[in-house]
């Protein structure tokens, strides 16, 4: 099957910040593979914009060198890179002073679509949005890509919001959660909203509970000043996995456009209940044989911020009253696992003799690794030798049926990108979102450094803290393994 792709106007990609860590280990080696796959026009530009004074020859070296170490298998392919170098250009620029924008005025065109990428600090947001402005380079129709975190708390975020208004419309403004570019979310979308089968039972009836997991293997490693002052419940938990909440819970949206889908969304947060501290388990990691301890890492002995964060919350409205939503996240957990787990509930009588295991169905719907799709479901265990019944996945990520290419791991982050250039704001975090999940995050937090809460020790390499487990057990449940 051949893919359908939809088509994207001639741009120009301003990367503020576009010989940073971000830019070189995400944004240039995606927009190399998206210039691979065809999807970047004739004519397309892209303009690094950074500190650093470099002509765009030593710009396009720096990419290639990057692309190479980050492109995957197809940085192999000297020509494409030669092809999609020669699109790239470079501007050293003073985000704070005048240098360079001149420069950058004369670079940037006004007859395409014009995005401006801001990967840098956010406490640079508000110089660029003004710069682009008084040197005419932005107009009415540009877009700006900002990247998290957003805000500390709804105070900062209603700042930066504030800011971005002064010069961008909302309309204007894509908020990049790189959760929402991956393949199996909008799968997720697709299959509740596109299917007779599931929407249905997606609610209290017929749910038990839903486990949303995000284990990394990897400490806190070179960002432990930036991390120390966040925690898992800011970095991860406000943003990422509220937003894969959303997208579980919501209502079904009038259409797939991104005013529809996005108060939807909005309707979730602001219906979540402040979530009890006695269903809330931080936990930090101890030293083990092959890392040093979280608070090693972070360089300070008297930390109290959390590197993990379980919690159980509870949406209030009619489709999820009384189903649980649990939350987990770590660092330097046993494996390097996303997924989210959709369990219904018991069957509420068996018919089958001697059916003493419990046979639930469970939709996991996994975002790494192997990002994909399956649902449990219980058959006949085939052959002779009586009725006996066994839960098996049924696998929903249909490789066979697509073709590889279908499904090919586009990585999240080129999606969004390409988002951004035709215009579609859907997969991207409205301000009113990113306020609405601050304002139910700010008094959780307010709360365990009010009561000097010490996160619990666990073990590097495990599934976290011992107390995470009983969140689960004193409700008659559990967690899914971790793999990965
Ligand atoms: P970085 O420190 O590696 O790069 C910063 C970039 O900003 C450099 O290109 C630098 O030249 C430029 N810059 C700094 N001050 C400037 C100035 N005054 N004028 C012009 N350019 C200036 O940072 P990064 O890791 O690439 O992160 C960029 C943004 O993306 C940050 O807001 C970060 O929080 C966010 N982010 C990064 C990652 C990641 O994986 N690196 C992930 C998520 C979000």
């Amino acid at each position: 099957m051949v893919a359908r792709v939809i088509p994207v106007e001639e741009f120009d990609l301003v990367i503020f910040g576009g010989t940073g860590d971000l830019a070189r280990r995400k944004i240039l080696p995606g927009l190399f593979r998206r210039y691979r796959s065809g999807q970047m026009p004739e004519g397309a530009r892209i303009i690094g914009a950074a500190r650093s004074d470099m002509s765009a020859d030593e710009y396009r070296q720096m990419i290639a060198e990057a692309v190479a170490e980050f492109g995957g298998e197809e940085s192999a392919d000297k020509d494409g890179l030669d092809g999609f170098l020669r699109n790239l250009d470079y501007v050293p620029i003073d985000a704070k002073g005048t240098g360079g924008w001149d420069a950058l005025a004369a670079k940037v065109r006004q007859d395409v679509v014009q995005a401006f990428y801001f990967s840098v600090a956010p406490s640079l947001f508000g110089d660029l949005a003004e710069r682009l402005h008084t040197n005419r380079i932005a107009n009415s129709e540009s877009r700006i890509v900002v990247e998290k975190p957003f805000g500390r708390d709804l105070e900062s975020a209603r700042a930066l919001n504030g800011t971005l208004a002064e010069h961008f419309d909302e309309s204007q403004i894509y908020r990049i959660d790189h959760y929402l570019g991956k393949e199996t979310v909008q799968n997720l979308m697709a299959v509740r909203f596109g299917n007779v089968l599931f929407e249905p039972l997606w609610n209290n009836h017929y749910l038990d509970h839903i486990q949303i997991t995000v284990a990394e293997t990897v400490g806190v490693g070179g960002r432990g000043a930036y991390y120390d002052k966040s925690g898992a419940m800011r970095d991860m938990v406000q943003n990422h996995l509220m937003q894969l909440l959303c997208l579980i819970a919501m209502e079904p949206p009038s259409k797939f456009g991104a005013d529809a889908v996005r108060d939807e969304k909005l309707k979730v947060i602001r219906a979540l209940e402040p979530v009890d501290s006695h269903h809330i388990v931080r936990g930090q990691y101890d030293e083990s044989s092959d890392g040093p301890s979280y608070r090693e890492d972070v360089e300070n002995p008297r930390s109290f911020t959390e590197s993990f964060i379980a919690m159980r919350c509870h949406i209030s409205n009619w489709r999820w009253a009384g189903v649980p939503f649990y939350l987990r996240t770590g660092k330097r957990m046993k494996g390097r696992s996303s997924e989210i787990a959709v369990v219904f509930k018991d069957l509420g009588h068996s018919i089958f003799e001697g059916d003493e295991a419990r046979h639930r169905n469970i939709l996991a719907i996994r975002l790494q690794p192997n990002e994909g799709m399956d649902l449990q479901v219980t058959i006949k265990e085939p052959g002779p030798g009586g009725m006996r019944l066994v839960d098996v996945p049924l696998d929903m990520t249909f490789a066979d049926a697509l073709g590889d290419h279908e499904i090919e791991e586009a990585d999240a982050y080129e999606r969004l990108i390409m988002d951004v250039i035709r215009g579609n704001q859907t997969l991207f975090m409205r301000g009113d979102e990113v306020e609405a999940a601050w304002q139910w995050t700010d008094p959780l937090i307010a709360g365990w450094e009010a009561r000097n809460d010490v996160p619990k020790h666990y073990e590097a390499g495990s599934a976290g803290p011992e107390d995470a487990m009983m969140l689960m057990h004193r409700d008659g449940r559990r967690w899914r393994e971790i793999k990965g």
